[in-house]
């Protein structure tokens, strides 16, 4: 068996923000320390909210000073109680949003295929408790939108997607955004889009964006009036600044991170036991993620592979394991049970998502699939 090569270069890791040209930034600093807003819903914060529902092609949008509480605000602003029906394939801040506003997640097992909720589950997990169905885009894909609406309109629940992989992502009809009663989004340093920190809830109508805009900034309807006990989510101006100029690159970006996903897909094909993430036909993917699944029919582990890429100086991340449902805090809960989520375990125990940045080139792509196909024959 071929040992791996010493890592020679700096490591590479799963995934680094982009970052515009410092000197494009200047105009923007100049700007709030001349206007003295540096929140509250400044001037960046109202240019950036309507370029970025704009750019994503949504109407109503309240921007966050990240998507978890993003996701917190949202499970209140529609008065979420009780159980609620979600993957646990998935960052911690999924379901940790549920624990946070005192709701009980009910793990639902997910579709190999899309790693997404399987809508062929969800009538199953529905008891009299259950108010609301939280899926996530997972990696980019879109969930099974028409069936878990169904599935809603039938059990009277509300859905709340996790959207924070799925910047852009649009599929026939539009921005994947609009589905369901509510999205999130995160602008995270690690994600497709960044603020540094940020995030965004996507509204159906003016009226839940004005709730949800109240629910952000403690309540506060006017001077003298709150009405609800709302939390400080807000975006600040630096942030919003920020993400108005990376509005500027963000087109090429992704263009840079889908030529990558090509070169990765061509050099990885035909290798046994090796298998990309699928992009569905007719979606506009985003290119967020890379995930690979290290099947039996590969030499190696997934573990032995993501040490030796480790070694090599290529800093693959195994998202998402371990499952959510196998953390202290969810790992006593009836949904929670391994054999109740083969899937999700499957996909868990054998998935590394590969380094993807914009910053890279095809040749350090080649030197990466390099160390995985080494291995191909021994
Ligand atoms: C990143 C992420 C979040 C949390 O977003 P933050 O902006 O980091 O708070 C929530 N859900 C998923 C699926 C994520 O990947």
């Amino acid at each position: 068996m071929p040992t791996s090569p010493p890592a020679q270069n700096p490591p590479i890791y799963v995934t680094e923000p982009y970052l515009p040209p410092l000197e494009e930034f200047q105009p923007y600093l100049e700007a709030i320390w001349q206007s003295r807003r540096l929140t509250n819903g400044g001037p960046f914060h109202q240019q950036f909210e309507s370029a970025l529902a704009e750019h994503l092609g949504v109407e109503h949008i309240s921007l966050f000073a990240n998507g978890t509480l993003a996701l917190m605000t949202a499970l209140q602003a529609l008065r979420i109680n009780g159980e609620v029906i979600t993957t646990p394939y998935t960052f911690a801040a999924t379901a940790h949003s549920l624990l946070w506003n005192n709701l009980k997640p009910v793990f639902v097992d997910i579709d190999p295929e899309t790693c997404n909720l399987d809508p062929a589950r969800i009538e199953e997990a529905i008891t009299p408790a259950t108010t609301a169905i939280l899926p996530v885009h997972c990696y980019g894909t879109p969930c099974a939108v028409d069936r878990i609406q169904q599935i809603a309109d039938a059990y009277g629940l509300k859905v709340i997607y996790d959207a924070a992989h799925a910047f852009g992502v649009r599929d026939p009809g539009g921005s994947i955004l609009r589905h369901g009663d509510l999205s999130i989004l995160s602008f995270h340093a690690t994600k497709v889009f960044n603020t540094f920190e940020g995030g965004a809830i996507i509204s159906p109508d003016a009226r839940t964006k004005q709730r949800i805009d109240y629910l952000k900034n403690f309540g506060f309807a006017d001077e003298v009036t709150v009405v609800a006990p709302g939390i400080n989510g807000k975006m600040s101006e630096l942030n919003a600044a920020f993400g108005l100029l990376q509005l500027k690159h963000i087109d090429a970006v992704l263009d840079r991170r889908r030529a990558l996903v090509d070169c990765y897909r061509d050099a990885l094909h035909g290798i046994p036991g090796i298998h990309p993430r699928q992009t569905a036909p007719g979606i506009l993917d985003n290119a967020a993620y890379f995930p690979i699944w290290v099947e039996a029919d590969y030499p190696l582990t997934r573990d032995q592979l993501y040490e030796h890429l480790r070694a090599a100086g290529f800093h693959g991340r195994r998202y998402f394991y371990p499952l959510i449902s196998d953390l202290p805090m969810y790992r006593g809960l009836p949904s929670a049970m391994p054999e109740r989520l083969p899937n999700a375990r499957d996909r868990a125990q054998k998935v590394i998502c590969l380094p993807l940045s914009p910053h890279l080139d095809s040749e350090q792509i080649m030197r990466i699939t390099a160390v995985i196909s080494a291995y191909k024959t021994r």
